[in-house]
């Protein structure tokens, strides 16, 4: 029976590597869909490209839900707790929200004024510039939205689960600031409200803790926490700016 889970365990970290590599398929799929856009037939071709990545978005979240179920039953195993559960399996989030968010992508490649003020900077790119920006918003935005699938299951089975009683963010070792910070508060229990906050092309997991098992941070959280002490906490209101400072000052920020 494994009695300690960490947010670094090695099957916690197979099942972040696993959704990551999920979604880099994903987006290998979504550059080949690049020429379904003819620049010069945006206003024709944008719309087609939408409704293809919504396709993709479809399958890669399925795919996302059904290796977040696996490992959820693996974990169950491994904890060896009594009694059956079915992971539920939750629904794909409503064509809409997939549509807004590759509108909101795609919302620069339109032709604009240049004379209105509205105008921004990024809109008056030339248009393979702004197809390139866009492309890179529509991939961490469908990235999102099927790593938020995975993540789902796992936290509902938590809630479902009468022998789950926590779950804890795996944050990689190159995660921003906001998501390692979020990491080193270890398990939150499932009677507290406490929501799992993700952003776009972020990778972070789901680890679930079962009844008989210990939560126990991983060294580099454990780490990063004391750099939260020692640097960010008493800065209130400069949390986040002085933790990310801190990070990269020991290292702890990848090179970008
Ligand atoms: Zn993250």
């Amino acid at each position: 029976m494994v009695r300690q889970v960490s947010d670094g365990g090695a099957s916690a970290d197979r099942n972040r590597r696993a959704q990551q590599g999920l979604t880099r398929l994903m987006v290998r799929d979504m550059r080949g869909l690049r020429r379904l856009i003819t620049p010069s037939r945006l206003q024709a071709t944008v719309p087609a490209w939408i409704e293809a990545v919504r396709a993709l978005v479809d399958v890669y979240g399925s795919a996302s839900v059904s290796l977040a179920a696996d490992y959820y039953e693996a974990e169950r195993v491994a904890a060896q707790v009594t009694g059956r559960f079915t992971v539920p399996l939750l629904n794909p989030p409503p064509e809409e929200q997939v549509d807004n968010g590759l509108r909101w992508a795609t919302k620069d490649v339109w032709e604009r004024n240049p004379d209105d003020p509205a105008t921004t900077a990024a809109q008056l790119e030339p248009l393979e510039v702004r197809l390139e920006q866009a492309e890179k918003k529509a991939e961490a935005v469908a990235q999102k939205l099927v790593a938020d699938q995975g993540r789902g299951v796992v936290r509902e089975a938590v809630r479902q689960d009468r022998q789950a009683v926590a779950w804890a963010r795996a944050a990689a070792l190159g995660a921003c600031a906001f998501c390692k910070l979020l990491a080193t508060r270890g398990a939150v229990y499932k009677q507290d409200t406490a929501d799992f906050r993700s952003h776009d092309g972020c990778h972070c997991g789901v680890v679930p803790v079962f009844r008989g098992q210990r939560f126990e941070l991983s060294d580099h959280a454990r780490e990063w926490e004391r750099l939260y002490r020692e640097f960010a906490a008493p800065h209130s209101g400069d949390q986040l700016r002085r933790f990310r400072r801190a990070l990269a000052d020991h290292g702890h920020m990848p090179v970008l």
